[in-house]
């Protein structure tokens, strides 16, 4: 039998709205969870095998397609994205990396969560910042609406925990590749330290390597110079501080982490609801140096469903009334060789002629690159000693030199991004200029923005690093599952798209936060599957 509708909750204060008109209990803390690189393709290949954490969010409210609208899709503006409720053309945040000519240090490459005015600073030695962020998180409006609200936060990288947590956060701790670290001059709680020692000591001794479950099998690929993919994992060598990054036990310690704040913290029990973000790093360095088409993805999947089901039962013994919502900062795809093998007959690599060096050669530059940028697919800047009317034409030059190469699908220049309207419509729906264009933020995107054909990888030689990537403006990259749960939800699946800027109306509704709709790009989904409603 459930409640009646519109119960009031008496831990809200007046500075939120009034009573929540849903079947649906107010809770006292939302946990807000990414998962790096956590494809709406690869939530559809294992949903049926989880049997932990995972398992138990999909019987709550499943948005099995939601979009990242932009083309960018990257780490950076992807969690930006999640809980600023804006597009990066909006919240600025439009890439991982830029490149600004008028920075007033050497390097001129901007990383999106530093502060490149710090003396000594560089886009790789950077001090950590949010000062590129032009908006506020939902953490920032929830801290503004009650001052009794704390903000947690925990990721596996920087930018992710910075970019979800906002500026006005309590706490944001991120792995900083020697135990878990924060912005400058923030000394470990109990908690964080506790955690960075137990890893710490973990790694000191070596990693056993991972079990691997039944379901997960091993099929090795070569793809040459000796190097293969689809191998069960191996141990981790002791001292080894960098491989950490592809073990299930650096989830683990973020998840550590964020239960250890809502227990030592009692989130979730103070007079304001409080919000803990959690971003899980380790599905993206896997798909990344494996593809995500493996069994190194599957034993990451299945180590990472269990240790959300042991968060999940940390939570429940708090008895605090919690809020889940779980999505991802961008998608994904398998690298080509084997992308190519399970009838993707397209997949390929760009090839080696479409690059910066080959452009530059036919634009006639000489030593000094005319044309500059971090991947040629993606925002592409004219070298700043060109100006006015050479520079008008050089991007005209450059422009039609890309658009006869076979891999690019289109090329954009910032004057025809300036004047295209990012739309509402249904996000799959969106020409590849409207995508580009919510990734678009003038003085900061390129002179020109260059995008691959469906299923190129911008990596042309898998020997040397990554073997796959993201940041297209394909759906592959752009649709990543979104899942709400809370104890006791009456779940439903909306097969519809939605977009991942509606996250941010949509918690706030839970928690009947007022949001003013003409500040963000995204709508309310209705969480209560009966006639109620969780949105205004
Ligand atoms: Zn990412």
């Amino acid at each position: 039998m459930k409640k009646p509708l519109c119960r009031s909750i008496a831990a809200a204060s007046l500075a939120f709205s009034g009573p929540l008109h849903a079947e649906v209990p107010r809770p006292g803390l939302l946990v807000a969870i990414s998962i790096d690189q956590y494809s709406a393709d690869l939530f559809a290949a294992y949903r049926a095998q989880y049997t932990g954490g995972l398992k138990r969010l999909q019987q709550g409210v499943v948005f099995p397609s939601a979009y990242h609208a932009h083309a960018a899709t990257e780490t950076c503006p992807g969690h930006a994205t999640l809980l600023t409720g804006v597009h990066p053309a909006h919240s600025g945040i439009i890439a991982n990396n830029w490149y600004d000519a008028a920075a007033a240090r050497a390097d001129k490459n901007i990383y999106c969560a530093e502060d490149e005015s710090v003396p000594g600073s560089s886009s790789k030695e950077y001090s950590a910042s949010l000062i590129h962020l032009r908006v506020p998180t939902l953490g920032d409006r929830m801290k503004l609406a009650n001052p009794g609200t704390r903000v947690f936060s925990v990721s596996g990288k920087d930018r992710a925990a910075m970019m979800m947590a906002g500026k006005s956060a309590d706490q944001t701790w991120w792995w900083g590749g020697n135990g878990f670290v924060s912005y400058s001059g923030r000394k470990p709680t109990p908690v964080v330290s506790q955690v960075s020692d137990r890893l710490l000591a973990g790694i000191a001794v070596g990693l056993p390597a991972p079990v691997v479950p039944g379901n997960c099998i091993a099929a090795p690929l070569a793809i040459g110079g000796g190097k293969s993919v689809g191998n069960a994992p191996e141990a981790l060598a002791p001292g080894d501080t960098k491989d950490i990054r592809f073990r299930p036990e650096l989830d683990q310690a973020t998840l550590d982490i964020a239960a250890g704040f809502v227990e030592a913290e009692k989130l979730g029990k103070g007079s304001a609801p409080d919000l803990l973000t959690v971003s899980l790093s380790v599905t993206d360095y896997v798909g990344h140096r494996f593809g995500p088409g493996g069994v190194e993805m599957c034993v990451q999947m299945m180590a990472l469903d269990a240790a959300l089901g042991h968060f999940l039962d940390r939570l429940d013994a708090t008895g605090i009334r919690y809020a889940v919502m779980l999505s991802a900062d961008h998608g994904g795809v398998d690298l080509p060789e084997r992308d190519r093998q399970h009838g993707a007959t397209e997949a390929a690599r760009v090839s080696p002629g479409t690059s910066f060096a080959a452009l530059n050669k036919a634009l006639g530059a000489g030593a000094d690159p005319l044309i500059l940028g971090d991947s040629i697919a993606g925002d592409v800047y004219v070298a700043p000693r060109v100006k006015g009317a050479a520079r008008i034409k050089l991007i005209s030059r450059a422009q039609a030199w890309l658009n006869a190469r076979p891999d690019v699908a289109a090329t954009f220049t910032a004057r025809d991004l300036r004047a295209v309207k990012i739309p509402t419509k249904p996000p799959e729906s969106w020409s590849l200029a409207e995508r580009a264009a919510a990734s678009f933020y003038p003085g900061r995107s390129g002179d020109l923005i260059v995008l691959l054909k469906p299923r190129t990888s911008p990596i042309a030689d898998p020997l040397k690093g990554y073997v796959t990537t993201h940041g297209s403006p394909w759906d592959y990259d752009r649709r990543v599952p979104l899942l709400f749960w809370w104890p006791g939800v009456t779940g439903f699946e909306q097969p519809a798209s939605v977009m991942t800027v509606d996250v941010i109306p949509s918690l706030a509704g839970l928690i009947g936060l007022r949001v003013d709709p003409s500040q963000i790009d995204g709508h309310c989904l209705d969480l209560d599957a009966s006639q109620g409603t969780t949105c205004p």
